[in-house]
């Protein structure tokens, strides 16, 4: 089922989401070719607790941290650790955060100094899929309306979607109903109508090569099995009668 929130817990959510957004400005405003992961997700986690709310990955079935961190092939759920960062590596964040009872869920990915052309284009074409998932984002529409947008910009830019990991509901609980793929599943359905008050995480992940991915031996860190670079971008929304309001927006 999918729980339609009320403005007010669409507020408790937006202030969870702000949250995240001002973490993860000082998280990338961190980032330096020499700096650790593990520096980064210490960032990470006193920017959520200084603002009084509590990390919401840390301990979430067993992760050890309060960011993901995930480097150049890593797709998504990267574990910090000791690993400096270089030039010309990109590295997406992935941040949550519990407020009052309601969550907030964002990521960007970034580039240490001078990146290469071909990483360039994948950020850039990866946060631009996800600004059109959210122009699909409006009651009215269908939830695969969203997946199918996300397919079809990214494989024509020659990219092609991760299947194994999706975007997800969010509110009182972090993963809520409906899973939101970022393709269009095979099952002839445009999916669940898109109604006012459902608040979602769109999160496009888009490879350089293949759409396949593995899980390392640290059981969580997510890679590209061609070992080619992938991004990622995540905001949360809430749908309304008109544009989706973008809850994690910095501002
Ligand atoms: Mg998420």
């Amino acid at each position: 089922m999918i729980v339609l929130k009320s403005r007010q817990e669409i507020e408790k959510i937006r202030k969870s989401c702000q949250i995240v957004a001002e973490t993860l400005k000082e998280v990338g405003d961190s980032v330096c070719p020499g700096v650790t992961t593990k520096k980064l997700d210490e960032i990470a986690e006193s920017g959520i607790r200084k603002r009084g709310a509590v990390p919401a990955f840390k301990g979430y079935r067993g992760f050890p941290n309060s960011l993901c961190t995930s480097v150049n092939e890593s797709v998504v759920h990267g574990v910090p650790s000791t690993l400096r960062l270089k030039e010309g590596d990109i590295i997406s964040f992935d941040l949550g955060a519990l407020y009052d009872g309601y969550f907030g869920d964002a990521a960007i990915t970034v580039g240490i100094g001078q990146i290469s052309k071909e990483a360039t284009r994948l950020l850039k074409n990866t946060e631009k899929a996800l600004c059109m998932a959210i122009e699909k984002g409006k009651a009215g529409n269908h939830l695969y309306d969203i997946s199918e947008s996300i397919q079809v910009f990214a494989e024509d830019k020659g990219y092609s979607v991760v299947r194994d990991f999706v975007g997800h509901g969010i509110g009182s609980n972090l993963h809520e109903e409906p899973q939101i793929p970022n393709f269009v599943p095979e099952n002839d359905s445009r999916g669940p109508l898109l109604k006012e008050g459902m608040v979602l995480a769109l999160e496009p992940m888009m490879n350089l090569g293949t759409h396949e991915v593995k899980i390392l031996n640290d059981q969580w860190t997510v890679i590209t099995a061609d070992r080619k670079l992938s991004a990622h971008f995540e905001h949360t929304i809430a749908i309304t009668n008109k544009e989706a309001d973008i809850l994690s927006k910095f501002h």
